[in-house]
């Protein structure tokens, strides 16, 4: 729980030039990185279609919206964080979306994993009214997210990007500069591409492992002192589905989203893509099973029950 607002915090982002933000999309992520904003100061307004994850941030001094529009009109900067693209271009161009409120100079920051191609042509709609447009997608975890530890892939403009970076500062502990507009969201879909191939084959490990008689307690230590070593199976397999917990985290269902847009980029490239549409494959079928707003690692259920079996750390909850 974020400490309601102190006048003297407020007044200290005036200094810095910045003050009134805007945040679209409070979801696992786009939460905790708006609770980090209103904690360093900023005067937060916030917006999400579903009115009851606004509750918490509004109960701790930020200003609620009725719509993107009306969100963005007295912003300096926007942020959006919502889940597909076609979330992203509605918040942006729809209807009520930001293109209608927002004013030449404004900064808008779009930190959903997305497609490059969304990225720019939302991008350029917005930049004829006179938005500085940045794509700022995020990796880590939701926990990375709550201290301010996140990783951020960063495309625009190098001048829009250096003004942006006493806000992004306060999210991350990385920051990557990937290039122009779009190339945050294309590093991105590279970057889950991967993630989401050692997150499947992590769970077909930690399955065989136990049905040929190891503990996962043997195996993570095994697996992360050598080149086996990957983030999902020595960190947040531990977290989530080896300790019986299987509330995301990361959901199936956007892990699925991201290898679809990283395979149809594939496609506009003319890249083949043998491992990624396996695992898109297996991350269609736990959807399919009903585990698409479990956490990634939860294709581990899956493995367990056609083989019969379950892996679990000594002291795992369930
Ligand atoms: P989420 O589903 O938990 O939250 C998304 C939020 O956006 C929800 O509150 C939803 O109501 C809101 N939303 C959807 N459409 C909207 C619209 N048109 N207008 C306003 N609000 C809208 O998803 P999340 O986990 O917060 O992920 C958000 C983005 O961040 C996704 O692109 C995801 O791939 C990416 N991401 C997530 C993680 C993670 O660990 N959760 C890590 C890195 C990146």
């Amino acid at each position: 729980m974020v400490a309601v607002l102190r006048e003297a915090d407020r007044t200290k982002k005036m200094e810095l030039g910045m003050r009134r933000i805007t945040f679209i999309g409070l979801g696992a992520m786009g939460k905790p990185i708006a609770e980090r904003l209103l904690q360093a100061g900023y005067d937060l307004t916030v917006f999400d279609v579903n009115r009851d994850s606004m509750a918490p941030l509004i109960a701790v001094g930020a200003r609620e919206s009725a719509s993107p529009k009306a969100a963005a009109e007295h912003a300096e900067a926007v942020f959006t964080m919502v889940p597909d693209a076609r979330d992203a271009a509605e918040v942006a161009l729809g209807e009520h979306g930001v293109l209608h409120g927002i004013r030449a100079g404004t900064y808008y920051v779009d930190m959903s994993s997305i497609d490059p191609i969304t990225t720019r042509r939302v991008g350029a709609r917005l930049a004829e009214a006179g938005a500085k447009v940045i794509d700022c997608p995020v990796g880590r975890t939701t926990k990375h997210a709550r201290e301010g530890k996140l990783v951020l892939m960063i495309g625009g403009d190098d001048v829009d990007i250096n003004a942006m970076m006493p806000v992004f500062e306060h999210l991350g502990d990385t920051f990557i500069r990937c290039g122009p507009l779009g190339n945050g969201t294309a590093t991105k879909c590279v970057n889950n591409y991967v993630a989401m191939a050692c997150n499947a084959i992590s769970a077909e490990a930690f399955v065989i492992g136990k049905k040929a008689g190891l503990t996962p307690e043997h195996m993570l230590q095994v697996f992360s002192s050598t080149m086996a070593s990957n983030a999902q199976a020595v960190q947040v397999y531990p977290q989530f589905a080896l300790a019986g917990n299987t509330e995301p985290g990361f959901m199936i269902s956007l892990g699925h989203k991201d290898l679809r847009l990283a395979i149809e980029l594939a496609h506009r490239y003319d890249c083949s893509v043998p491992v990624g549409q396996a695992t898109m494959d297996i991350m269609a079928k736990a959807v399919e099973a009903g585990l698409g707003r479990k956490d990634c690692s939860s294709l581990l259920l899956m493995h367990e029950k056609a083989a019969g079996t379950t892996v679990r750390l000594t002291g795992a909850r369930g």
